[in-house]
């Protein structure tokens, strides 16, 4: 046992092995991201286990997600030490309910768990007259999460919203009617959410003084990783199951709470030293994560923090020889950021990079799916982490049969992106009417995502060497689009084992991956436009800080100047004093203003016969098929075609450049 004591203690510097080796009791790791906090906690269990101090079996560690729970298994696994339960909250609890289900349910069945809260909210909302569409619903939702992971009541809601400043989706009365209606139809269907379930496991320990008993008998020694972002009713469960003993280790870098929407505070990480004096208490500074470039980045990220955050906050100092620059890319819009980001996966797994070390992270879901489209033409696996993938969305799955069925009432000669809004109209989208920061809003976007696929199905842009974009309609009916849409969904549904991950922001904490690629980084984006309050900015702030730290090796950021070729223009995100504000470019994509400069390696130079044009083209079977079928082409886009060809070319002197894009 000495040994392995030993080679657990070997991999540690002295702050590391001060939290390792401390006496049973409160211990708690204040330190930046790349630090090493879950490392010294992992080894902590090994060493107390390894050392007969604590049984593996007596230990309860709590981490943010199941894939970093798994990963704490497997690291202890790999020290020695198999046996720990590593859970999350949630699955702590239920394990907790299902276990003592004949005490706490009183022989009656596990009551069914709901996955989702919208169906019951829309009821309760209609109850007391209030019409809801989906994504008000998800609002209200969202609000019933916040009220109930902090403790409060339906009676205490509206004195509590005012006390926490909420911006509540309706005039707090109402949220709370809906809050108490939703609280009552749970009831009388017999069924649960996940905040129940974790009262459950509260009340359990709290009102059965044998069940308190007998989790104190199973669990002796307590570990909570990511501790900055547990909100009220995770930390009463903790304090239920400590029962008033103190063998508990949190860690956490209040620089990373990104989850205060759902009530989750750093105070009780920053106030646990206080309340707890006879705390061992560390911080750690030497980051072994990331190169010093990545390093220095995450520290200017930081130095822009305000409030308690910039008094407490612990600049990182890294500890890796020096490595690549990171890459800062502006691109005309995001198709072409998405292409340019799956030709450099390409390029690195080619060189050797295995694809599970690199990530693509972003700020919303439904920025998933440019990604996921470019990675599957260039033939990329990847997989979608902590979201459900594009097509399998709720509502885009709505979304699909909405469309079909308007291909039946559609006349054919509609152009392509109205007959899409339209029809979108029947699942409560409306174009322009972006709902506010929570679910409505991914929902809303992941919706315009399809008529911005919609948009680009229709359009082939052409770009002018005046650095002129025009987009040339093309005539396809909604049925094709419909086609077109099953097509892409079936060619997303490969499952892939070893892939690029990609992953919202939030769901990347505590991970690390050699490459990562932080894309969508414009104002509105990151920070979201529907952060209000100074407040909400500061923890957009935080969201880049976090996806800045993933990386270890290389890392690259990106933004598009519009979502869609030639759309409204955006800016780079406010916190990337790097990127140059007048819209300039650091390593320019895009020649001239809204120009798009054609992708050589990716494009060959061809006579189109029919038109005589010089067509510099997309290597793909488009363009193949304009030189040797001109058919494809209809003629009044060639007659426009011929008409540009005429004008540029007396101009310019020059042959026309025209760029086909899927
Ligand atoms: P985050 O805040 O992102 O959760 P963290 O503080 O939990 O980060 P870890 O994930 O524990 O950091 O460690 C980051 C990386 O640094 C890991 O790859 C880990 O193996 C490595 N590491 C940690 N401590 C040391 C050390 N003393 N020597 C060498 N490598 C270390
Ligand atoms: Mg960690």
């Amino acid at each position: 046992a000495d040994s392995s004591v030993e080679r657990i203690l070997a991999g540690l510097d002295p702050e590391q092995r001060t939290a390792v080796t401390a006496p049973a009791g409160p211990v708690c790791i204040l330190a930046g991201a790349g630090t090493g906090k879950t490392r010294a906690i992992t080894h902590r269990i090994a060493y107390r286990v390894l050392r007969g101090e604590v049984a593996a079996r007596h230990v309860l560690a709590v981490t943010f997600t199941a894939r970093a729970a798994a990963e704490m298994r497997a690291r202890l696994g790999a020290l020695g030490v198999p046996g720990v339960q590593a859970r999350t909250f949630h699955g702590a609890a239920l394990r907790q309910v299902r276990y003592f289900s004949s005490r706490l349910l009183s022989g009656r069945e596990m009551p069914e768990l709901l996955d989702s809260k919208v169906r019951l909210v829309t009821l309760a909302a209609a109850k007391v007259g209030l019409r809801t569409d989906r994504a008000a619903a998800r609002d209200l939702a969202g609000e019933i999460e916040w009220a109930k992971s902090s403790l409060v009541e339906p009676g205490e809601y509206v004195v509590a919203a005012a006390k926490a400043l909420r911006e509540t989706p309706h005039d707090p009365a109402r949220v709370a009617e809906v809050f108490a209606g939703y609280e009552q139809i749970k009831r009388a269907n017999g069924v649960i959410d996940f905040e129940d379930m974790l009262r459950a496991a509260v009340w359990g320990i709290e009102d059965h003084p044998d069940v308190g008993e007998q989790i104190r008998a199973q669990y002796r020694h307590f570990v909570v990783d990511e501790y900055q972002d547990v909100n009220p009713l995770q930390q009463r469960l903790l304090d239920a199951w400590l029962g008033g003993r103190d063998d508990l280790t949190v860690v956490g870098d209040a620089s990373q709470t990104i989850y205060s929407f759902t009530g989750a505070t750093s105070a009780h990480l920053i106030d646990f030293p206080r309340q707890r004096r006879d705390a061992v208490v560390v911080r750690l500074v030497r980051d072994y994560r990331s190169t010093p470039q990545v390093v220095g980045l995450a520290n200017a990220v930081i130095r822009q923090a305000r409030g308690t955050e910039a008094r407490l906050r612990l600049e990182l100092v890294g500890q890796r020889p020096p490595g690549a620059e990171p890459d800062l890319r502006i691109f005309a819009d995001e198709p072409a950021e998405a292409a340019a980001v799956a030709a450099r996966c390409r390029d690195l797994i080619a060189a050797g990079t295995p694809a599970r070390e690199i990530a693509i992270l972003f700020r919303t879901n439904a920025q998933s799916e440019a990604y996921e489209k470019a990675l599957a033409e260039a033939e990329v696996a990847y997989q979608v982490q902590g979201a459900e993938r594009f097509f399998e969305r709720t509502e885009i799955r709505q979304a699909l049969i909405a469309l079909r069925a308007a291909t039946r009432s559609t006349p054919g000669e509609t152009p392509l992106v109205p007959a899409v809004v339209d029809a979108l109209s029947a699942v409560g989208w409306a174009p322009d009417q972006p709902p506010s920061g929570g679910a409505a809003r991914e929902r809303w976007e992941a919706l315009a995502a399809l008529v911005q696929l919609a948009e680009e199905y229709a359009s082939i842009p052409v770009v002018l060497p005046i650095g002129e974009a025009a987009a040339v309609e093309r005539p396809v009916s909604l049925a094709d689009f419909c086609a077109e849409l099953s097509r892409r969904a079936a060619a997303q549904h490969v499952p892939t084992v070893d892939g690029v991950t990609l992953a919202s922001l939030h769901s990347a904490k505590g991970l690390e991956w050699d490459s990562v690629f932080l894309v969508g980084l414009s104002d509105g984006t990151l920070p979201t436009s529907y952060a209000k309050t100074a407040e909400q900015v500061e923890e957009e702030r935080r969201l880049l800080y976090v996806g800045v730290t993933r990386a270890r090796e290389w890392l690259w950021l990106s933004y598009a100047s519009a979502r869609s070729p030639g759309g409204r223009a955006r800016r780079p995100s406010r916190f990337l004093p790097q990127f140059d504000r007048s819209g300039g470019t650091r390593s320019a994509e895009a020649p001239g203003a809204g120009g798009r400069k054609p992708d050589r390696r990716r494009t060959q130079i061809i006579s189109c016969r029919v038109c005589g044009a010089t067509l510099l083209a997309g290597a793909d079977r488009k363009l193949g098929r304009c030189a040797d079928c001109p058919s494809d082409l209809d003629s009044e886009l060639l007659d426009r075609l011929r008409d540009w060809r005429s004008r540029v070319a007396a101009v310019q002197k020059v042959p026309a450049y025209v760029v086909f894009t899927d």
